[in-house]
């Protein structure tokens, strides 16, 4: 037997030596379903099967990249390569590139995130003069992804008369017409959102016989992993794919179903036997994962939903620690209780930052923690925050990347036409979108024909509209022989954007200046990480895809050191040696909006042991009796959640206030006075993390910088002729530097004259890695 099939017990095994057919494995938390469907990969192609036909969707981009990475250990790095894996999304967006044609689409199709798909919403609504209080955009589009993941498409709405009748009775007659309009000027613009990319990829596969066979036939062998937060669309595209084959794998845990508000059907996973014939079913019922209490309190806590698989879960492992329960004043004693924890757990267990992580409900949660992990100075970081792809600056560089290779990008447009201000104001802009409808043109064909349109505008603004024109073409030139970095690099110093950032000398400035240099460095490494281990061409509108559709969780390199805080439903796979579950109060968790029935209220329940099953050795509940919510402090109580788990697997901590009063326990754990006194939140007071982040001659703290984890040690920015930030030429072989993402590494080479002197590296975590020192921010240590 090959070697690494030892590495599984005979339940996992069974699963992943049966090559062919369509089987299902249901599952508890832990229990390895996950490292089945990487381990049969692995077999699947030790058996002979091509890399090339086997397709293996995943929940997040990390969570594939980390399957392949395994998968090459055992099979070697060129044959993983070949493998088809990622989430729906990115690999579909792939299929939909080499097929774009047939539906009508350029090959080079722009994906519009939820920011572009907002701004084209709001601009509908306002060019159809509706009010925009009944017709809230965010509301609109998630009305508008709904019909779309359910294949509601604009033909097919308005055969509906009792959708239209349902919009119409929330207030909303138009919306039908606000759905085609915006379905309309997606496809002028070239541009596809998340949900076509499903959508797109079922009319494909039903209106062309002949593609669908063409992917039948690549695609012999198909899992899925998380599928029971597959939706419709979903279903039906992996539904169709496998039809010839019927070699479908898919693993799930309906008690992990927390997806049904975005669309997830949960029966994908209790139908699939109906579905095809001879299913063979596994289960696994060991947990790796975590200790026995932890274990044993999820399942009591699962018990308590009435839908669901019967399943057994349980673990060899030890008895462990029980699942401490912390009651606070307010949220900020919570905050404070939990830092003061991983604080001292750090230094009596010698943990790392990135053994912990703090999972909560909602986002805004996050708050009291960060104040308080601040104060400790523990490093973290939050996922599924504004991403660094979202922010202004890089929005800015990206959008005139999409205009060059896609003209008819409205949004990208709209959004750099005067950015830097070069004098097109707002009228003449609102000008060339009406004309653009009425000769249902793009605006760049109508500012490229203006003479040829209705367009009136004086013959300075016409000269202004061309040289904006001569400016993109110029890039589109340069695109034709440069990479993704050079062009960026050129684009960025030509275009006016650093020009326009070097003015702001602000602390603000001078950080939006250091995002664009990551965002290039970032580049450097697509590029040459293309070169490497490309199963890819590298190109730009590869790596534009890559960043649409790159999750917050995508972005993390595991190269730092830091507690993770994220909401629950992102947390989904992962595990951690110490898990935080902060805010369990009723109307919190579960959320006041779930509890109207009692199927919402079960998915609540699920999600709860989600969060559960991610600690691997301890869990923290903790819940504060008051809380300030939407401004107000507001009286919460313990969740019902925590009632239900069987108590012999927890350990009440004593109560903050009493703590107060016990001198046994020092202000080591529980820090300053102000950890001690119950307390006013209108009194707390907001300090920046270290002062660094703030420019000498700069008093006043932003609030922003409040989300500044590890405030980098900024540095002077010294204006070059390129009008980058300089670097310290001084650095030498032998050179022990730190390196923002890397971390620490030994210099190990230097070459080059210049803006182009570059250092080879060897980074203790992440291996040699060249960099140009123009951009690396290196701190010689
Ligand atoms: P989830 O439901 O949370 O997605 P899962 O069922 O996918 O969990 P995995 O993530 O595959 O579970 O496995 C959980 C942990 O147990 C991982 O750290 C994994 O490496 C480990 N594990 C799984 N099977 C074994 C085994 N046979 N021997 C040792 N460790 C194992
Ligand atoms: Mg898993």
């Amino acid at each position: 037997m090959e070697k690494y099939l030892s590495q599984l017990n005979e339940a996992q095994l069974e699963p992943t030596i049966q090559k062919d057919g369509p089987m299902i494995i249901i599952a508890g938390a832990g229990s390895g379903k996950t490292r089945v469907l990487t381990y049969r990969i692995a077999y699947l192609m030790s058996q002979g099967v091509d890399p090339f036909n086997i397709l293996s969707l995943t929940f997040t981009n990390k969570a594939a990249r980390e399957m392949k990475e395994r998968i090459a250990q055992i099979v070697g790095t060129s044959e993983a390569k070949n493998l088809w894996m990622g989430t729906f999304h990115s690999v579909f967006a792939k299929i939909l590139r080499i097929e774009a044609d047939r539906l009508g689409y350029p090959s080079n199709f722009t994906i519009y995130d939820t920011q572009d798909s907002d701004r084209l919403i709001a601009s509908i609504i306002k060019e159809m003069n509706l009010d925009k209080d009944l017709y809230k955009y965010k509301a609109v589009r998630s009305r508008i992804s709904s019909y779309k993941n359910s294949l509601i498409t604009v033909r097919a709405y308005f055969q509906n008369p009792e959708l239209i009748e349902a919009d119409t009775m929330a207030r909303r007659p138009r919306l039908g017409d606000i759905y085609k309009a915006y379905v309309e000027r997606c496809f002028k613009a070239g541009a596809m959102d998340f949900d076509d990319l499903l959508l797109k990829t079922n009319e494909l596969l039903t209106r062309f016989p002949e593609v669908l066979m063409k992917y039948q036939n690549r695609f012999k062998y198909i899992l899925v992993d998380e599928y029971q937060d597959t939706n419709h669309s979903q279903y039906l595209i992996v539904r169709a794919l496998s039809d010839k084959f019927q070699n479908i794998c898919v693993v799930g845990d309906d008690a992990q179903s927390i997806y049904a508000f975005r669309g997830a059907n949960i029966n994908n996973i209790l139908n699939f036997q109906k579905d095809y014939d001879d299913v063979k079913v596994f289960r696994l019922e060991q947990n790796y994962r975590s200790t026995k209490n932890i274990v044993n309190a999820a399942n009591s806590i699962i018990e308590k939903n009435e839908t669901k698989l019967d399943k057994v879960v349980w673990t060899a492992n030890d008895e462990g620690a029980k699942i401490k329960v912390n009651r606070s004043l307010t949220d900020g004693d919570e905050g404070r209780y939990v830092a003061s924890t991983i604080w001292e757990q750090k230094m009596n267990n010698q943990l790392l930052n990135s053994d912990f992580a703090i999972l909560y409900r909602t986002n805004a949660q996050s708050r009291s923690i960060e104040d308080a992990l601040r104060k400790r100075d523990i490093p973290y970081r939050i996922y599924g925050g504004v991403s660094f792809y979202q922010r202004k600056e890089i929005r800015d560089v990206l959008s005139y990347l999409r205009l060059i290779i896609n003209p008819a990008d409205e949004e990208a447009l709209k959004r750099i036409i005067n950015f830097p201000p070069r004098g097109i104001g707002q009228t003449t802009i609102d000008k060339l979108i009406v004309s653009a409808n009425g000769y249902n043109r793009t605006i760049f064909e109508v500012m490229k024909n203006i003479d040829k349109t209705n367009v009136k505008i004086n013959s300075g603004t016409k000269n202004k509209l061309q040289d904006f024109i001569t400016l993109i073409e110029s890039y589109q030139v340069l695109n034709q022989t440069a990479d993704v970095f050079e062009l960026a690099e050129h684009v960025t110093r030509t275009s006016g954007l650093i020009k326009e950032l070097n003015k702001d000398g602000t602390p603000e400035g001078v950080a939006r200046m250091e995002n664009i240099e990551e965002l290039l460095n970032g580049m450097k490494d697509f590029v040459e990480g293309q070169k490497e281990i490309a199963d890819t061409t590298g190109s730009l509108a590869e790596f534009l895809e890559d960043v649409a559709l790159a999750t917050d969780l995508d972005a993390d390199k595991g190269d730092s050191d830091h507690v993770a805080l994220m909401t629950i439903h992102l947390a989904k796979g992962l595990e951690f040696p110490c898990v935080f579950v902060v805010g369990l109060e009723e109307d919190l968790f579960p959320s006041a909006m779930s509890m109207g029935t009692r199927s919402e209220l079960e998915e609540e329940r699920r999600l709860f042991y989600v969060a559960l099953t991610r600690a691997e050795k301890q869990a923290y509940l903790t819940y504060a009796l008051s809380r300030y919510r939407w401004g107000k402090l507001v009286d919460s109580e313990p969740s019902r959640f925590i009632e239900e788990i069987d108590e012999q697997y927890l350990d009440i901590v004593t109560p903050i206030e009493e703590r107060r009063f016990n001198p046994m326990l020092s202000a080591d754990i529980f820090g300053d006075a102000e950890g001690h006194t119950p307390v006013n939140p209108n009194k707390i007071r907001y300090k920046p993390a270290k002062q660094a982040v703030l420019k000498k001659g700069s008093s006043k703290p932003d609030p922003e910088k409040f989300q500044v984890t590890t405030p980098k040690n900024l540095k002077p920015v010294e204006k070059t002729n390129g009008n980058t930030a300089l670097f310290d030429s001084k650095l030498a072989v032998g050179n022990i530097v730190k390196h923002m993402r890397f971390g620490s590494g030994e210099v190990i080479k230097i070459e080059g004259t210049g803006a182009d002197v570059k250092a080879e590296i060897n980074f203790q975590h992440g291996g040699v890695k060249k960099l140009l020192l123009r951009f690396a921010k290196l701190e010689v240590v």
